[in-house]
């Protein structure tokens, strides 16, 4: 994988931007830096004023772990579409009846050990289509892990699970991923290529689902194993980057 900085990397944003692009951008630890409270979290100004006039020219589309509304509000222009929890939500044609019930099983386990919740430190987010639980405020992230991994076990609905950065987060086995709600939205805006950027695992199948001419950016040097085509070292570049974009836009 290769700096989106590099010039392997120049030329292929400059190629992608000429060809009617959707912008796409993962939110936590993308737009906004990872934060302790997640409830904290922000786009910096110099961010948002780029996307903003980006958006003014291309379609500019948010998918994010976090519910649609939570991210929209966070947001200091209009994008096309924000899609939350994790590509679930922002389509009109969920969830189903059996998806509310498999999340539900979900909320009744957590319900049943209150005491083992607060123990362990977790931070329950019940985002209606998905719930992450995070752990990042547990005195000991191990236990937390080890306490969410065996609630796991205990399902009576089979979830989807998923780890990322000190959150675990549980959709239902139909619910669509970032990779699906991206090519959604590239049918949708009858684009001809498309730019993801995300920072995190759960932004992988997004990576995966790009085709060979569109961009894909991970943010973090260490994700070997990443499927996305060009890295940045961290979130302080990404003002950079959208100004690198909105040049290579055909006048
Ligand atoms: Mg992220």
């Amino acid at each position: 994988m290769k700096h989106v900085f590099s010039n392997d990397g120049k030329a292929a944003l400059k190629a992608v931007m000429t060809r009617r692009p959707l912008l796409a951008f993962d939110f936590d630890g993308t737009l906004a830096p990872l934060v302790p409270n997640p409830q904290d979290a922000q786009v910096p100004q110099s961010v948002q004023r780029r996307l903003a006039g980006l958006a003014a020219r291309v379609p500019v589309a948010v998918i994010t772990g976090r519910a649609a509304a939570d991210a929209r509000a966070r947001l200091e222009f209009a994008p096309c579409r924000v899609i939350g929890n994790h590509g679930a939500e922002g389509f009109e044609d969920l969830p189903s009846a059996a998806y509310r019930a498999a999340m539900d099983g979900l909320r009744a386990l957590l319900r049943a050990a209150p005491a083992d919740v607060r123990e362990h430190g977790l931070m329950i987010e019940d985002k209606a289509y998905s719930i992450a639980l995070h752990y990042r405020m547990a005195r000991d992230r191990d236990a937390a892990l080890a306490f969410v991994r065996a609630l796991v076990k205990r399902l009576p609905a089979p979830l989807v699970v998923s780890y990322g950065k000190l959150v675990v987060n549980f959709t239902a086995p139909e619910a669509p991923h970032k990779g699906d709600a991206l090519r959604r939205l590239v049918a949708e805006h009858a684009c001809e290529a498309a730019v993801f950027i995300g920072d995190d695992d759960n932004d992988e199948p997004a990576f995966a689902s790009a085709a060979p001419d569109w961009l894909t950016v991970r943010i973090g040097k260490h994700s070997p194993a990443s499927r996305a085509m060009f890295f940045l070292d961290d979130h302080a570049q990404m003002a950079m980057l959208l100004q690198d974009m909105a040049d290579a836009l055909p006048p």
